[in-house]
């Protein structure tokens, strides 16, 4: 399967057609997606349209977008227009969005063909695409094993070439884990560098949309695509996305880097931990100051974490109620209807996310819980601009493991939050973070390795990125 680069170039030369490079994509959905079950929904007779209008403007002379024809898998907590979005939930049931995401909107005119929505744990609760109310994704290196969540499909997609290129959201390490786990590259960029707009919101200070791709300048071009100030979001930064795409080849002769003590020891798999290693001996091999670093906040990050995310997100899914979205038990009298719908509609993680939440915000424990947690996030932040007063990134493993089997962690919900002890402090700080392949555990599964840089510190971030991905070949 070709890249989303050369597949643009080649419709934009008329050498190869939209409508050619989609059967091809379809051809590959077909023959494996029964088995991985990365989508929710595969919209083909949207995908032909959309397609066919891309070969029409070539016809015509253009104007064709730098992904004319590159389809595109979309995580299904992305609204799109006249396509149900159901975030893997039974709440959302029937509900068809009446417009698109403003990263859908971007990503159609620049010429990408959507292919899908992907499978997701539900809500983007979850770090194993486990919690899907439409059963999980499995990974394609190894079917036995998850891909890694929330945005499981979409990681899956990529690594099945189903699509070059696919969107997720990560408000934990929901790209950049599931990217790790399936091999493949995925980006978390800096919190209001993409617009929020449409995207199904569970912690709003904390969540962002990024791609995954199978290089880093495919990842560079997705982010520069749907990057960039939106006037729907009232979070969105007034810039244009830092311009990476040109600096991929820059090296990182100079740059200091540090290593992150505290997520190389203790839970780290040693295999993986070797693979980090590596990575930091190879680019202090060409030319970079590497130092190992402690930023002592971040043991805090889960705790905090579990805290806030949980309180945002129980207000922020107080709007399924059977009255405005999807799903709803009918009952007598309004307070019943809403209580049978919310006991339908949600799973098992939702629920418990819900109640978490509540509590933490609840009279008499608010400044206990959520208080304390935001302390301790000002606390992240501040340790981590300590570093970065010193290093122009940070390197560490993306996930403890490589991707474990089904079922091994769904009995204790803390050892599968445990998941995300390295991703979760860069959302609590805003920062950005991408995960990219370094070879593989001792059991033949992908490691990711993990490059964090500070606000809107993209362009080192991918500088760094790339060169790990350029010592492999
Ligand atoms: N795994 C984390 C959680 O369950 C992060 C999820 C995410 O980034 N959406 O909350």
């Amino acid at each position: 399967m070709s890249s989303a680069i050369d597949i643009a170039a080649s419709v934009q030369s008329g050498e190869r057609s939209a409508i050619e490079v989609l059967e091809e994509h379809l051809g590959a959905i077909a023959e494996r997606e029964s088995e991985v079950h990365a989508f929710n929904l595969v919209t083909t007779d949207q995908a032909i349209a959309a397609a066919t209008a891309v070969d029409e403007l070539v016809a015509k002379g253009g104007p064709l977008g730098p992904l004319a024809g590159v389809p595109v898998a979309i995580k299904d907590n992305l609204c799109t227009r006249g396509v149900a979005t159901t975030c893997s939930s039974k709440i959302l049931e029937g509900w068809v969005p009446p417009y698109d995401a403003t990263v859908v909107t971007r990503l159609a005119a620049a010429g990408a063909i959507m292919v899908g929505k992907t499978n997701m744990d539900e809500f983007a609760m979850g770090s194993s695409t486990e919690n899907s109310a439409f059963g999980p994704t499995r990974n394609p290196h190894d079917l036995s094993r998850v891909p890694g969540g929330s945005s499981g499909g979409s990681a899956a997609a990529v690594a099945a070439g189903f699509a070059p290129i696919s969107l997720g959201s990560d408000t934990g390490g929901s790209i950049r884990q599931p990217a790790a786990l399936c091999g493949v590259v995925g980006v978390k960029p800096t919190y209001g560098t993409v617009s929020r707009l449409g995207l199904v919101a569970f912690g709003s200070s904390l969540d962002q949309v990024g791609p995954f791709a199978n290089t880093v300048a495919e990842a560079a071009l997705v982010c520069e695509v749907i990057g960039g100030h939106d006037p729907g979001d009232s979070t969105s930064l007034p810039q244009a996305f830092p311009a990476v795409s040109e600096h991929l080849s820059d090296g990182v002769q100079g740059m200091r880097i540090g290593l992150i003590t505290e997520m190389m020891g203790e839970g780290i798999a040693p295999d993986v931990a070797k693979r980090i290693r590596a990575a930091a001996e190879w680019l202090a091999a060409a030319g970079a100051e590497v130092e190992e670093v402690s930023v002592p906040a971040v043991t805090y990050g889960l705790s905090a974490y579990y805290l806030v995310a949980p309180a945002e997100a129980s207000s922020n899914l107080s709007r399924y109620d059977g009255v405005r979205y999807g799903l709803r038990v009918d009952a007598p009298t309004t307070g019943e209807m809403m209580e049978l719908t919310r006991t339908a509609g949600f799973g098992d993680e939702v629920k418990r996310r819900i109640m978490l939440g509540t509590y933490a915000l609840s009279a008499g424990y608010y400044d206990a819980f959520y208080g304390t947690a935001l302390k301790v996030r000002t606390l992240i932040r501040r340790d981590f601009d300590a570093a970065y007063e010193r290093f122009d990134a940070l390197l560490s493993p993306t996930s403890p493991t490589t991707a474990f089997s089904f079922g091994d962690k769904t009995a204790d919900p803390m050892s599968m939050y445990l998941n995300d002890v390295c991703t979760i402090a860069t959302n609590l700080a805003g920062h950005p973070a991408m995960s990219v392949p370094y070879g593989l555990g001792d059991d033949g599964m992908p490691v990711g390795a993990q490059v964090l840089a500070p606000a809107l510190g993209e362009v080192a971030m991918f500088r760094v990125a790339a060169a790990l991905e350029g010592s492999l070949v």
